[in-house]
């Protein structure tokens, strides 16, 4: 069975105002220092087993040097069989590009990039306080073309505040001219904490559409599929062969290891996760302690529920027969109203072997996982 390896680096240059990931700026070199020592040791006590990816997300992991990346790719392979074909990603900020050679993260074994364009536009780079210029993202991916990356992913986001239909359709337009493997489309999801959000709330910024944010999903989508792209999940679109081995585990409900501070970790229905705290996860790790600050078993309906919501994530949807052999010949008895009522609605379909999302369920998702729960 595949099983994934997500490392944390939970730094970055400066907090963008739409973010809400497990991340802070600040002068940090020598706690950057200390936190991937205490990374190690985690590495040490918990790495095992055989791993098929390996994941470096944020924050913003390609602060760190190449030399620190191959000092944790170094550990890993010490306490775990990495598999000769894993794939190993690195996050990456065009902001940090004149920091650090790209050829050297190759040497270190990375061998996948995911790139945090986000727009193409300079007016929406601005307005998502995003601290690098459309030409940095742009030189980056020409950079990791030169030093043999193969597979390079970009994410873009969409629905911005005073975003219109012809600037998005541009944005993408210049991004896909730049030829990536991967986009990963998101909508501009707020939380309400976020100094975006409160922005809106104060109405010093406006509401984004929801229905022109749909308009432009739809328009994006057509488009990739037209230009040969394939769909696996509904805000991932990838070259043949090029999808994210990594990100699929997930959706699939494949075991990972998460490692550092406020990563997550998921077998056989349970889910734990480390403290979010930098200091604390430190602290506790370098003292020879664990991390972990809680732990749930996912059992019965719930186990099935989560299932379902993340599997209908993907575009190929949830394996009937598979859901079977986990969970039993009468797993769907608790669902069955909720899958009627998103049939009626046009949001979700049924053959004998799959039960999917339809191109407006996608749209939906959340509609549908409410269903679910
Ligand atoms: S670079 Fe990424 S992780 Fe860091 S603040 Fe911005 S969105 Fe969040």
């Amino acid at each position: 069975m595949p099983r994934g390896v997500y490392i944390h680096i939970p730094f970055c240059l400066s907090k963008c105002p739409y973010c809400d990931f497990a991340s802070r700026p600040g002068k940090f070199s020598g706690e950057l220092e200390q936190y991937l020592s205490a990374l190690q040791t985690e590495i040490s006590q918990r790495a095992e087993g055989r791993a098929t990816t390996v994941y470096f997300g944020g924050g913003t992991p390609s602060l760190c040097s190449a030399a620190q990346i191959k000092t944790l790719m170094d550990a890993l392979a010490h306490n775990l069989r990495l598999s000769p074909q894993a794939e190993i990603t690195l996050e990456m900020n065009p902001a940090t590009m004149a920091l650090s050679s790209l050829a050297a993260f190759r040497q270190a074994g990375i061998n996948r990039l995911s790139i945090g364009v986000q727009s193409t536009s300079q007016r929406s780079l601005r307005l998502l306080g995003r601290t690098h210029t459309a030409l940095q993202a742009r030189t980056t991916i020409q950079k990791a073309r030169r030093a043999n990356f193969t597979n390079v992913s970009c994410d873009l986001i969409h629905g911005l505040p005073t975003q219109s239909q012809e600037e998005f359709q541009a944005d993408l337009n210049t991004l896909l001219s730049w030829e990536p493997d991967q986009i990963s489309l998101y909508a501009l999801q707020l939380e309400p904490w976020t100094p975006m959000a409160q922005q809106i709330q104060n109405k010093t910024m406006p509401q984004p559409d929801d229905d022109l944010t749909a308009k432009m999903y739809e328009w994006a989508r057509a488009v990739f599929l037209r230009k040969g792209f394939i769909q696996h999940e509904i805000s991932s679109f990838s070259r043949p062969g090029k999808t994210c081995r990594h990100n699929l585990l997930y959706w699939r409900g494949d075991p990972y290891l998460g490692l550092g501070a406020a990563a997550h970790s998921y077998e056989q229905g349970v889910r734990t996760w480390n403290c979010s705290d930098i200091a604390e996860y430190i602290q506790k790790v370098s003292k020879g302690g664990q991390a972990q600050a809680g732990r749930e078993a996912l059992e019965g309906r719930k186990r099935k529920a989560e299932r379902l919501i993340i599997g209908l994530r993907l575009t190929s949807g949830v394996n009937k027969q598979k859901m079977r052999h986990n969970f039993g010949k009468d797993w769907k008895k608790e669902f069955v109203k909720a899958f009627q009522d998103m049939k009626q609605a046009g949001l979700l379909m049924e053959n004998s072997e799959f039960i999917r999302l339809t191109p407006r369920g996608m749209l939906l998702a959340d509609v549908v996982s409410r269903a679910i729960i």
